[in-house]
């Protein structure tokens, strides 16, 4: 069956009644004009070939699986070999931005060696470059997760694939394990040999990837209701059209799991934002962050 798209008011019932909530966590997640329904599928777009659920916000409360999180439970970064020179900024950069989005540190754990690891590796039959396999890079990860991990996000600036019939993989996770793992390298526009032509794309795609697989450990699926980074994502075009902030639908998912302050939460990913020189996201949260606070 083809994918119907949702109307304002089926929108605005999967956010849930706001009832009873503090005026400012209320007025974060109304829907408002900031937030745009999410695209009409295109032929080769994720919601073309894929079935999802419509995940409401009283349908996410509902499921066993889904618990609000302890606060010694934290999301670990780490980092699957070596990142090469031009990368060295961008693991900082992430811990900045997940600590933000999260609104708990996310703390870096110390790489995991590749070399004598057991994790397979190979050569792309059509690129040439080495790639390393996920399903070696999971079982590894889950083992030496820590006591008081909530999840543990591998990242590496290789090349992935999960199985030897697949040409490449952007990123895969075992939500039963709480592991991910994924690769920035097919982020970054020098991989396809092209100029760059806006620096902050490659920490923009890589932030985005980040939040994405860090909420589905939470139980967040992938988003049928407005345009937002949980949409599911056939190809880069398609995940380069996501904005980089939540709808309020999953916005208030997280915040039920995590119990973050909404407004202490766009104002350190506004910090972060300003920082990293990216204006237009920075203006948007500024936008927010005065309808929230009623200025
Ligand atoms: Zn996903
Ligand atoms: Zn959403």
């Amino acid at each position: 069956m083809a994918f119907v798209r949702a109307d304002a008011a089926q929108r605005v019932r999967a956010i849930g009644s706001l009832e009873g909530l503090p005026t400012q966590l209320a007025r974060a997640l109304s829907a408002g004009g900031d937030f745009d329904p999410i695209p009409e599928p295109g032929p080769g777009d994720w919601l073309s070939v894929a079935r999802e659920r419509s995940q409401t916000f009283e349908r996410f409360t509902r499921t066993a699986s889904n618990r609000p999180a302890e606060p010694a439970q934290h999301i670990y970064l780490r980092p699957v070999g070596d990142f090469p020179p031009r990368h060295s900024q961008l693991l900082r950069q992430l811990q900045q931005f997940g600590s933000g989005f999260f609104v708990r540190e996310l703390r870096l754990l110390p790489p995991l060696v590749v070399e004598g690891s057991g994790i397979a590796t190979r050569r792309n039959r059509f690129t040439d470059v080495l790639q390393l396999k996920t399903r070696d890079i999971l079982p590894a990860l889950a083992r030496s997760i820590p006591p008081d991990a909530w999840c543990v996000l591998g990242v590496t600036a290789y090349d992935l694939y999960p199985h030897d019939t697949w040409s490449f993989v952007f990123g895969e996770a075992l939500l039963d394990d709480q592991v991910g793992v994924f690769s920035v390298v097919r982020y970054d526009p020098e991989f396809y040999g092209k100029p760059v032509a806006d620096p902050s794309l490659l920490l923009r795609r890589s932030c985005k990837v980040l939040a994405h697989e860090a909420c589905h450990m939470f139980g967040i699926e992938h988003c049928v209701f407005f345009n937002c980074p949980m949409n599911g994502s056939n190809h880069l075009a398609e995940s380069d059209r996501r904005p980089l902030h939540l709808c309020p639908v999953d916005l208030r998912k997280l915040q039920w799991v995590l119990g973050f302050d909404v407004t202490e939460r766009y104002r350190q990913l506004l910090a972060f934002w300003r920082e990293a020189g990216v204006d237009d996201e920075a203006a948007w949260i500024q936008r927010r962050l005065d309808f929230i606070q009623g200025s």
